[in-house]
């Protein structure tokens, strides 16, 4: 049978691009689908203007504490309506960007929302097109839980728009983006409250790291209910009145309320069923080890099959998935040490197990080093802002299973500590190297018990 296409992808996000333009570098013909706009999820409304958020927010804090470092009161203003026309210009030089190397690689890109026919036909805008193998790649969007008046709140794709900052802002759901978003918008100066139906925020990471970046936040004053959901939403003159049950029944006024309860695959339209994919909780399309889904000649990455959700996890899966199809390499991705970083202030992250996941599999062999302190940048302030670090190790040779970090720099340290974990480093290994002094990072390297 012969096909248009060797490989059909659906969705240009991080996932599907970079399995479409690794297929055509092996000589495949590929053309990749996107019912939106190039770069998916995480150049449009996640990653990418997210962290230029904060960047801008850091520039409050930054301001803040300026004069303690000798500079003068001066005025500042921070217009967000300019700011953000900056962000959505720059996204139009990614979109450019990318549009040139899927031209580069051979690529096509067809523009519209592509349904399965069969499982060798992909219908977009009452067209077909054949391909012997197809890959979808259509990434998740957030879900807002069952409660009154829930049209009133958005979600964080919405946040990337908002025509103004808010003064009061709550948010539902204490998970890394709702915890950013706090962060930044508090930089602002926008008063937030966020809740969450644990205890403390951060749910997944490491206990020290949830606790760090709780203090943290809640020193900027950010305030936290724990234990807690959202029961409901009125809107009453002029502003959203949010009530919670739970641990902390109470009523919160608020001018934007966000919901960060969670994603979910973009599964929904897709006709799966035309090809026979399965789908399992929440609509993620089930995959095997090397992303094969239930149809033999279908594959799936990213976030519409719920393992990790991350740009650099659904690069990986792309990839993989290439190399395995088309480069005759099989090859799976190692999901044990995938780094993650809340880009709060502190900003926290995480590279493998969690001390409490040491602890279900390797019981009392594993041992935790942990140190707080004052970073060298706010003793000059009258802040008391402290840094986390920890490590967990495992056995008489002290291997190291994970390191967390809350503080400056966590997620550039992080990211370099994590080649080192996934090479098999011992606590030795850290006693032994030299440090780069003064740097929060050094401080990895000097703890004791
Ligand atoms: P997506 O990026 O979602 O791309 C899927 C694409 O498919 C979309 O463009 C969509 O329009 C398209 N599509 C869907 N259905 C169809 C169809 N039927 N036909 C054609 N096209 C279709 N990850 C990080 O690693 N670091 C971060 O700091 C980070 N911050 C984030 C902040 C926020 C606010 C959010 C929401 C996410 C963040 N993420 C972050 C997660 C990251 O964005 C995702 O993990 C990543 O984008 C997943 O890539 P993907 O290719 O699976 O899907």
């Amino acid at each position: 049978m012969t096909f248009n296409y060797d490989l059909f992808v659906i969705g240009a996000g991080p996932g599907g691009l970079a399995a479409a333009k690794k297929a055509a570098s092996y000589g495949a013909r590929v053309a990749i689908a996107e019912k939106e706009a190039i770069g998916g999820t995480c150049v449009n409304r996640g990653c990418v203007p997210k962290k230029l958020i904060v960047q801008a927010a850091d520039l409050a804090l930054q301001n803040q504490m300026a004069l303690s470092y000798g500079w003068s009161d001066c005025e500042t203003y921070f217009d967000w309506t300019k700011f953000l026309n900056s962000v959505h210009q720059h996204i139009e030089t990614i979109h450019h960007s990318y549009f040139e190397q899927l031209q580069k690689a051979g690529v096509e890109l067809i523009r519209g929302d592509g349904t399965l026919r069969d499982a060798h036909t992909v219908e977009i805008n009452q067209s077909e097109y054949t391909a012997d193998k197809i890959l979808i790649a259509v990434g998740g969007y957030p879900i807002k839980p069952n409660i009154p008046g829930i049209e009133y709140a958005i979600t964080s794709r919405e946040m990337f728009h908002l025509p103004y900052l808010p003064q009061r802002l709550a948010i539902i759901g204490g998970g890394y983006i709702g915890v950013e978003f706090a962060s930044m918008m508090n930089a602002f100066g926008c008063e937030v409250t966020v809740i969450d139906q644990d205890e403390t925020i951060l749910s997944g990471f490491d206990d020290d790291i949830r606790i760090g970046v709780q203090e943290g936040l809640s020193k900027r004053r950010i305030r936290f209910i724990g234990n807690s959901t959202a029961k409901q939403i009125k809107y009453s003159e002029e502003r959203l009145l949010l009530t919670t049950t739970g641990d902390s029944r109470k009523t919160i006024a608020a001018d934007t309320i966000l919901v960060a309860t969670g994603r979910a695959p973009n599964t929904k339209n897709l006709r799966l069923e035309n090809a026979g994919v399965e789908v399992g909780e929440k609509g993620a399309i089930q995959v095997d080890e090397y992303s094969r889904t239930t149809a033999e000649n279908i594959f799936a990455v990213g976030d519409c099959t719920n393992r990790l959700q991350l740009t650099p996890v659904a690069r990986a899966e792309g990839i993989a998935f290439v190399n395995t199809v088309f480069g005759k390499k099989p090859q799976k991705v190692d999901y044990e040490q995938v780094p993650s970083a809340v880009f709060a202030r502190p900003e926290a992250a995480s590279v493998g197990m969690t001390e409490a996941k040491a602890r279900e599999k390797f019981g009392a062999s594993v041992k935790c080093y942990c140190d707080r302190f004052q970073p060298l940048l706010s003793q000059l302030t009258d802040k008391n802002e402290q840094a986390t670090i920890k490590i967990v190790v495992e056995g008489e040779s002290e291997r190291v299973l994970g390191a967390h970090m809350v503080g400056e720099h966590a997620a550039d340290i992080i990211q370099s500590l994590a080649v080192a974990i996934r090479k098999g480093i011992t606590k030795q290994d850290l006693d032994e190297t030299i440090g780069i002094h003064p740097t929060t990072a050094e401080e990895f390297l000097l703890m004791s018990p």
